[in-house]
Formats: structure tokens, C-alpha cells, sequence
């Protein structure tokens, strides 16, 4: 399994922090050239770390919500290497509200962060998946299958994005290329930091965290790493039969139901 991904290239959207950032991480470890693309520059630091440990890895900066930047990555890296291999379309936003406090500029973000992204990466990407190994990863969400209260376009965005990995599996199986989605539960990111902060009484990130764990049957949330593991299987060989499914990551979240039978 070490270098499952020698001389392959990979494009991880969002890479600059959190899932991406492992999953950049973690396809590097296993030998591919992992190109990352993200608005926020911490993605250099994210590609130098790669780097530094042995791993061959860039970072490009550009807002994937907009074609033109989109396109330039993927000019970029067909110049560079002439073809893609595995893609992770990762980037996404998290904003809270009911569609009635949701202003129509809110959705717009919601939508272009998380579904646009991950189109405009497709849409540019897979006509340079030409040769050898072939695979998409999308990021959806546990939302798109349950959600929380005051949620309402993001949980529309992940129901989304896991319709649009069934249409770019079905059209591109014929190409040799898989298409599927994971639907993390609660990941410890910066964007899960960022949403227990808008929550926690008295500035109890940690508290908080710990206590959204709990409500998932292991116990606790997710580390990026165990995401990314996930990322990794279904873009390596070894889910060579899986397309056009969503994996849950969810530590058992959805499969429970909130009904509890009293202690005897
Ligand atoms: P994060 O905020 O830590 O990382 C998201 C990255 O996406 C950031 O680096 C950000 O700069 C980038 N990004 C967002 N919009 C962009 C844009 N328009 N152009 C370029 N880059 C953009 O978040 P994360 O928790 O690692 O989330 C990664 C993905 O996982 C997201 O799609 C998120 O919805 C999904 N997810 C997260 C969790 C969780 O609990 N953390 C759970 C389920 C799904």
C-alpha cells in the first residue's frame, strides 16, 4: 500500500486546512504528486510540509468558486504534467440559517463554495484524466442525509454534491474514471472550530467538541487523518468495483436512532 499512488497526480480542492490538508497529506505519503488548490495562501505552508517530508507537492492559490481560476489550475497542471489522476473536490463553507434568514447572497456562497467548486473541478479536470489510474473524490456531508436545525443551504449543498458523484459516475464509467462521495460526521477542523465558537458559551471550543462527540456512537469526533484514510481507499485500487457511492465517516452517527430505552 506504501506507494499505491506512485506516479500518479493529484488535485485536492480545499487542501489548505483540515480534511484536505490530510487528504494532500496522505496521497502524498502514498507516493502521488499532490497539487493543491485553495483561496487561503496556508496552503504553501501545507505543500512545503509535504515537501519536507519527502512527499512532492505545490500549492496554487485561487478561489474555486470562479471558472477562470479553476481553469487556470487545471492549464497549470496540464503544463506541468501533461495529465490528472486522482482529484478530491474538498472545498466547502459552512454557514447557518433557515432558508427564511438565509439572504439569496448567503446561498450563492453556499452553493459556489461547496457545488460550484466542485463542478468547475470536474468540469476542468476530467478531460485531463487521459491515462493510468482514474478517480473522484467529492465531500459531501452526513447533512445531506439528516441535518441540524438552521442549516438549511449547506445541508442543500451536500444533497447536491452527492447527486452530482451518481451523474459523474454514471457518465464517466465508460471513461475508466470512479466518482464517489464521503459523508463525514464531525471532523476536528478548523471549520468545526469556527462553528463551535458561533455555539459555545464562555469560549468552550473544546467542550463543545467534546460534547458533539459524544453524539456520535464511538464517542468522539473524527481527526482529519481518519477521514483522509477513507479519501485514500476509494481513489487507490483497492476500491477498483466502488462508483458512484457515498461512504459515510461518521463514526456510527447516522445509523443511530435517538431513542433511548430506559436503563433496567
Ligand atoms: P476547513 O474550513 O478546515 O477547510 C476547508 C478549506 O476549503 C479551507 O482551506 C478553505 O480556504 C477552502 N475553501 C472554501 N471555499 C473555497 C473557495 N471558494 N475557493 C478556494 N478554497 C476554498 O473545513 P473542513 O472541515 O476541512 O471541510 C472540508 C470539507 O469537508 C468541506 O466540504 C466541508 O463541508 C466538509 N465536511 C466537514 C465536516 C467537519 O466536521 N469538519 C463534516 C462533514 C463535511
Amino acid at each position: 500500500m506504501d506507494q499505491e499512488f506512485a506516479n500518479q497526480i493529484a488535485v485536492v480542492t480545499g487542501g489548505a486546512h483540515g480534511i484536505g490538508a490530510a487528504s494532500a497529506r496522505r496521497l502524498a505519503q502514498g507516493g502521488a504528486t499532490v497539487v493543491i488548490a485553495d483561496r487561503d495562501p496556508q496552503g504553501e505552508e501545507v505543500a512545503a510540509g509535504i515537501r519536507d517530508s519527502g512527499g512532492t507537492a505545490e500549492f496554487i492559490q485561487a478561489d474555486l468558486a470562479h471558472p477562470d481560476a479553476v481553469s487556470q489550475v487545471f492549464q497549470a497542471v496540464e503544463t506541468a504534467y501533461g495529465h490528472l489522476n486522482l482529484l478530491h473536490c474538498n472545498a466547502g463553507i459552512q454557514r447557518y440559517g433557515t432558508v427564511v434568514e438565509t439572504s439569496p447572497e448567503l446561498w450563492d456562497e453556499v452553493f459556489q463554495a461547496n457545488v460550484k467548486s466542485a463542478y468547475l473541478a470536474t468540469h476542468f479536470g476530467i478531460p485531463l484524466m487521459t491515462a493510468g489510474p482514474r478517480a473522484i473524490v467529492l465531500t459531501a456531508s452526513v447533512q445531506a442525509f439528516a441535518t441540524q436545525t438552521r442549516v438549511a443551504a449547506y445541508t442543500a449543498s451536500k444533497g447536491a454534491l452527492i447527486a452530482l458523484t451518481q451523474a459523474l459516475a454514471v457518465d464517466h464509467a465508460a471513461d475508466g474514471i470512479r466518482v464517489n462521495a464521503i459523508a463525514p460526521g464531525s471532523v476536528d477542523t478548523p471549520m468545526l472550530r469556527w462553528s463551535a465558537s458561533l455555539f459555545a458559551q464562555d469560549g468552550e471550543v473544546d467542550r463543545l467538541i467534546a460534547q458533539w462527540g459524544r453524539s456520535h456512537p464511538l464517542g468522539r469526533v473524527a481527526t482529519p487523518e481518519e477521514v483522509a484514510e477513507v479519501v485514500a481507499f476509494l481513489l487507490s485500487p483497492r476500491a477498483s468495483f466502488v462508483t458512484g457511492a457515498t461512504y459515510r465517516v461518521d463514526g456510527g452517527l447516522l445509523a443511530q436512532l435517538p431513542v433511548v430505552l430506559p436503563s433496567s
